[in-house]
């Protein structure tokens, strides 16, 4: 008898979803707007700061999208990127047909790293193009170099795209990530921290802008009582029936958040004896995680050899889900030939790192599983 799966980060339903879905269906609300959507909306206002304004959208993609069209970009332009990311961040770049200018991450957070960006920024300036905007990610849910980032782009005047998808609920200083930048983007897909099985948000700064993103997304219709268009819209907006797995959502966050956390100290616990494993973790008090996934970072020069790849197979083979760190976007074939800014640090953490199962589901049977297939391997 073979044991369940043990996934890296699946969907976990508080409870409540159901009713907010249902209400839906018994109002008959069963469309891309509705007080499902609205109140989600609410919802996630409250939970980010105050005066924040949040659109509802169909994805976390669509929501960078819709923030590149209002930072201006278009085709030709350029728009700077943390190389090391999920493709969800640098594609939208590639709608518009603009280019993503690639930078390399930082040790410490490992996301943008703030040296690259000024050499990158200094260097497309000298060179006559002045980047459009730029995609900072607060990757696997640790906040990204906020105070060196903003205090840059600020005194360059680049607006500041957050990448936030997986960073729902982490803070720096007290506060939310999503609410730095000149737009926020949230996810809400099966995977992130919490679902509305696919969907996303925008974070905005002010309600014009909240209205103008909501303008987009329903197609851009002008004020008249037929359809009347002059601009280019879009249909991103989220579902009523998935605003209503968001409310129910909402309610369970920050426990969700807790247990999250509580998976990163018991990697912590697990990997504090073994030698050449580090678990990625806050590198000061200013920094919350939400921890959406766990990673560590493996140096098979101190395990004895051991590599991520062994660490990968040996718990595959006992049916536990674990993957690689997302493959910086610049070795991608399909953005190979964009400019790169930085040395081999993103590079380096995705030979060397490795996601564990980080759910906020996971059981007591379900650690000892993977504990056992860990101390079997590093045999302690
Ligand atoms: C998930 C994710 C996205 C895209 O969000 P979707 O809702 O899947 O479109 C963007 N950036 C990062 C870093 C992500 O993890």
């Amino acid at each position: 008898m073979s044991l369940d799966k043990i996934w890296l980060s699946s969907p976990h339903m508080g409870g409540t979803e159901r009713n907010f879905v249902t209400e839906a269906f018994d109002t008959n609300w069963v469309a891309p707007l509705g007080p499902n959507v609205t109140g989600f909306e609410k919802d996630l206002e409250a939970y980010q700061a105050e005066n924040t304004h949040v659109a509802a959208l169909s994805s976390g993609t669509a929501a960078i999208h819709l923030a590149l069209i209002q930072a201006g970009v278009g085709p030709g332009d350029e728009v700077i990127c943390q190389s090391f990311t999920f493709c969800g961040t640098t594609n939208p770049v590639q709608y518009l047909g603009a280019t993503p200018i690639m930078i390399d991450s930082e040790e410490q957070t490992w996301n943008m790293c703030p040296v690259a960006l000024k050499e990158a920024v200094e260097d497309r300036i000298a060179k006559g193009k002045k980047p459009k905007a730029i995609l900072a990610v607060h990757l696997y849910g640790m906040p990204y170099k906020v105070e060196e980032i903003h205090a840059f782009a600020k005194a360059k005047q680049i607006p500041v795209i957050e990448d936030s998808a997986e960073s729902l609920g982490s803070t720096y200083k007290g506060q939310k990530c999503g609410t730095f930048g000149d737009y926020g983007i949230l996810s809400f897909n099966g995977n992130k921290i919490i679902t509305t099985s696919g969907g996303g948000a925008m974070v905005c700064p002010t309600k014009v802008v909240k209205d103008k993103t909501i303008f987009l997304a329903t197609q851009a219709r002008d004020e008249a009582p037929h359809y009347q268009h002059s601009e280019l819209g879009y249909n991103y907006r989220l579902s009523n029936i998935s605003a209503g797995i968001g409310r129910g959502q909402m309610e369970v966050l920050d426990k969700h958040i807790d247990l999250r956390r509580a998976m990163n100290s018991f990697y912590q616990e697990l990997f504090k004896d073994i030698a050449g494993v580090r678990v990625h973790v806050e590198q000061n008090a200013a920094i919350f995680s939400n921890h959406w996934l766990s990673a560590i970072l493996v140096d098979p020069s101190k395990t004895g050899g051991i590599t991520r790849e062994d660490i990968r197979l040996a718990l595959e083979k006992e049916n536990i889900e674990s993957r690689p760190l997302w493959k910086p976007m610049h070795l991608q074939p399909l953005c190979k030939d964009f400019p790169y800014y930085g040395g081999k640090i993103c590079e380096t953490l995705f030979e060397n790192g490795l996601c564990l199962p980080s759910g906020s589901n996971l059981t007591d049977q379900d650690r000892g599983r993977i504990e056992k297939a860990i101390k079997q391997l590093f045999k302690i």
